[in-house]
């Protein structure tokens, strides 16, 4: 259905029309911080209106994080989306709600949410692939656990951070293949990885699994996300138990959270499993996501990783991190790992795009690159298919690469 657009000037066919308004946390001026929601190329204040219109969920609005909102539950989710909708879309609100609404110009847009435990999947067979060819060429790529399992490890939540932050390169112990002994520095191999992070709003009790049918009760939306990784750092630390220093020093994700209910028509079937998962993992189709990435290094298009060649689904990835009883907290996020393409345009990392620092890309200004410069800047964008015809545009995700301290 097209032709249903907001009476908002610019909305229509921007991707931020009435049928993606992603949640975000806004500073104008000395103002508190609070919850705006986006349309077009503004922000809507959403605590005045929600004040003038009695809405329940009013002070969730004042808040300077979505946490409130996330916590309140799926259908206050639901009731508030339902709200903004028609607020949007019917002309006769135009005079009560025009004077809420702030050029995008005219606000900083912060961390959404405080994060409470981040974990990072892996969930890319083409990634998985490719990195065990280059990390242990010698050996199956895929080790045994992977088609069984979505493998993840536990991320530092306290260091993920908003767009825009500016990332330092990190320091650390560092050995090439062919070093004796590691040295410390900065890391020489600097690199993105492209994903999707999953917000949970609802949180589960302690000991009680989260089957995969209910993973839209307890996640309230979805953003970009850049697993900054420092793969010399990476490469030496991470046998036996997985990445620690080389990914933990900063993970950027967008300002706007896109919600669930946005991506109604965005579900695809998965690429196809083999073997059955096990009965907790099995899934009703579609549980993929027809989401197109695009990774861009300096303003050039380094990747247009496709979200829907992912072999684990997003509730795959919330039934297997809570099988065990560990239960969810509002704030937590997990994402689902670097998302790669079988094609070579298509992979969400540095290190596959130059296959380990052999085949250097080259940048629109006719540079090269094998991993991350200083000044280097990144953006990660996306769209989806949106419920009422065209695309929506996901919060971009942006960061610079700033020099090390002197080690
Ligand atoms: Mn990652």
């Amino acid at each position: 259905m097209t032709g249903h657009s907001s009476w908002v000037p610019g909305a229509a066919g921007s991707g931020h029309d009435v049928d993606h308004l992603p949640y975000g946390v806004f500073a104008h001026h000395d103002d508190d911080p609070r919850v705006g929601v986006r349309i077009g190329d503004f922000v809507l204040d959403l605590a005045p209106v929600g004040a003038s219109d009695m809405v329940p969920e009013t002070d969730t609005f004042a808040a300077p994080t979505l946490e409130p909102l996330m916590a309140a539950g799926r259908s206050a989710w639901s009731s508030v989306r339902d709200w903004l909708t028609a607020l949007l879309y019917d002309p006769s609100e135009r005079t009560a709600v025009e004077p809420h609404l702030l050029p995008l110009s005219e606000v900083r847009l912060l961390l959404p949410f405080p994060v409470a435990d981040y974990v990072d999947f892996y969930c890319s067979l083409e990634h998985a692939t490719n990195v065990g060819l280059m990390f242990r060429p010698d050996s199956e790529p895929l080790l045994p656990n992977w088609r069984y399992l979505p493998v993840g490890y536990h991320g530092r939540a306290g260091t993920v951070v908003s767009s825009g932050t500016p990332i330092r390169r990190p320091c650390g112990q560092r050995k090439a293949p062919s070093d004796a002994a590691p040295t410390y520095g900065p890391s020489r191999r600097l690199d993105f990885e492209a994903e999707l992070g999953f917000v949970v709003g609802t949180p589960s009790r302690l000991g009680v699994a989260v089957p995969v049918a209910d993973f839209s009760d307890h996640v309230f939306g979805v953003t970009l996300l850049n697993d900054w990784s420092a793969r010399d750092i990476q490469a030496w630390e991470y046998v036996p138990l997985g990445p620690f220093l080389g990914k933990s020093f900063a993970t950027s994700i967008s300002p706007w959270v896109t919600p669930l209910a946005a991506l109604s028509t965005a579900w695809a079937p998965l690429p196809g499993q083999s073997p059955e998962p096990l009965p907790y993992l099995q899934v009703a189709e579609p549980a993929g996501l027809d989401i197109d990435v695009a990774v861009r290094c300096n303003g050039s298009v380094v990747s247009r990783p496709p979200y829907r060649s992912m072999y684990w689904s997003p509730a795959q990835m919330l039934a297997h991190l809570t099988v065990n009883g560990a239960s969810l907290r509002t704030g937590d996020l997990f994402a689902s790992g670097t998302i790669s393409g079988a094609e070579l345009g298509q992979r969400g990392s540095l290190l596959e795009l130059s296959w380990g620092g052999r085949d250097p890309i080259r940048l629109d200004d006719g540079s090269t690159r094998t991993f991350l410069e200083d000044g280097d800047e990144v953006t990660l964008s996306a769209t989806a298919p949106g419920a009422r015809g065209g695309r929506l545009r996901l919060g971009q995700v942006t960061g610079r690469i700033l020099p090390a301290d002197d080690p």
